[in-house]
């Protein structure tokens, strides 16, 4: 039998790029391709690049110069991908390079530097796929690409406009996985809300029954699993609405990750973000009518091109009124080929400093101030890690990597993945510590 050959992977960027990274590695696995924990046992790297922001584009480049040093044949693929130009400058020695979710470009790139071996061992894949994330929670991609074009923004240029995948293949991969023991699935997408429209809603046979490829039909779905399903990457349309009863009924898990971005209209209009024009705080209000318990997690840019004092006065009151749980905040900083670097009023850095400052100070009073008003409720959260001083969990209200954590001091018997019910005692600005709950 011929010796299986071996490939290392790099997967930066997005949990969007993660699941391409997953599918690459899945095909090549399939084919009989093993995977190599390291540069030196690899005999050829292929690197997954983001090319979101400046920070990323370096990050991306030093990966493959790495790679290239270590190993020396390496495949290019993702987001920076779609600038070869810009990685061939810096890296003239990398042997192939594709652009985002192109896996059967990828997939053949690596046949021919490095042909697969005459045996695969397909049987050796199990169902669910080759996994980056722990075995407890997956990433389900349900979309491709964006109709949107923020002006702060490339990835319609690098994706393209949104490609949906039919609804019965989502749910197909959703049940595989919750057959594997995943406990928990995280919806990603560039535009979860916009879910089919490029599909018009078309039905496909789901089970026996017909379901349209639309955000409700797939929520309502995959609440039928029975395990927890999370929202990202949201946009605030009315139609939005229909799901929140489905959350309050505990159909999915009570979390928005929306990315508001600001508050201003002016500012958003310049951002040309979807949903510009929306009563964004009447829609959360009304939302928690509906679901009291409903986290809201959202991101935003300040210091974005002619920003006035007044305009971030406005975004900092709307923190106020909104009261949103988890926030993350950016400078806002060009990015290569975006239309915001043509805008007028360009924003000095000391002054986008000094704003985001503000911003972070006061948006942690209102996280802390929410989580502190969870100490004593009975929550059910899920186990992360083991480690020496007890479990580290997560409730319903975090997300994996980007959100808080729960510590239970001392339950070391629990297992990674364990679903516990568990009395929150403290809180700090992000996290929380609980013990467990025997009612
Ligand atoms: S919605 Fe806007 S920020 Fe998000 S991917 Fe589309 S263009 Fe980019």
């Amino acid at each position: 039998m011929t010796k299986a050959a071996k490939i290392g992977f790099i997967s930066l960027g997005c949990p969007k790029a993660l699941v391409d990274s997953e599918r690459i590695l899945t095909k090549l696995r399939s084919e009989g391709y093993e995977v190599a924990p390291d540069y030196e046992g690899a005999d050829m790297v292929v690197v997954n690049t983001c090319g979101f922001i400046d920070s990323a584009v370096e990050e991306s480049l030093d990966s493959i110069g790495e790679a290239l040093n270590k190993n020396g044949k390496v495949i290019v693929t993702g987001c920076l991908g779609a600038r070869p130009d810009e990685i061939l400058e810096k890296h003239p020695q990398v042997l192939e390079i594709t652009g985002a979710h192109a896996l059967e470009e990828v997939v053949s790139a690596v046949h021919k530097h490095l042909p697969p071996a005459h045996d695969p061992f397909t049987s050796l894949v199990p169902p669910e796929g080759i996994k980056l994330t722990p075995k407890h929670y997956a990433y389900l991609k349900i979309s491709e690409g964006c109709n949107h074009r923020c002006s702060f923004c490339i990835i319609p240029s690098m994706r393209g406009d949104l490609v949906s995948r039919p609804v019965n293949s989502v749910l197909a991969e959703a049940k595989r996985l919750a057959d594997a023991g995943v406990k928990e699935l995280l919806v990603v997408s560039q535009d979860t809300s916009a879910y089919g429209l490029d599909l018009k809603y078309a039905e496909y046979d789901w089970q026996g029954k017909e379901i349209r490829t639309r955000f409700y039909d797939l929520a309502e779905a995959l609440g039928e699993l029975g395990i927890w399903v999370r929202m990202h990457y949201v946009y605030p349309y009315p139609h939005v609405d229909e799901v929140v009863p489905l959350m309050a009924s505990g159909k999915i898990l009570p979390y928005l990750d929306i990315p508001f971005q600001h508050a201003n209209t002016r500012i958003l209009k310049l951002m040309k973000r979807p949903a510009a024009t929306e009563n964004n705080l009447e829609r959360i209000k009304a939302w928690r009518k509906i679901c009291p318990d409903l986290v809201i997690r959202s991101t935003f840019i300040v210091g974005f091109p002619g920003e006035t004092e007044a305009e971030f006065q406005e975004l900092l009151d709307f923190l106020t009124e909104a009261q949103l749980d988890r926030v993350g905040c950016f400078a806002y900083s060009p990015v290569k080929g975006a239309a915001a670097n043509e805008l007028p009023d360009q924003i000095p850095e000391a002054i986008q400093q000094e704003r985001l400052e503000r911003f972070m100070a006061h948006q942690a009073g209102i996280s802390a101030a929410r989580l502190q008003q969870r100490v004593g409720q009975i929550e059910q959260v899920i186990i992360d890690e083991v480690v020496e001083e007890g479990a580290v969990a997560r409730s319903m209200a975090d997300a994996p990597e980007i959100d808080g954590q729960v510590f239970i001091d001392g339950a070391t018997h629990l297992k990674v993945g364990d679903l516990v019910t568990v009395e929150i005692e403290e809180a700090d600005d992000y996290d929380m510590w609980g013990r467990l709950y025997q009612s």
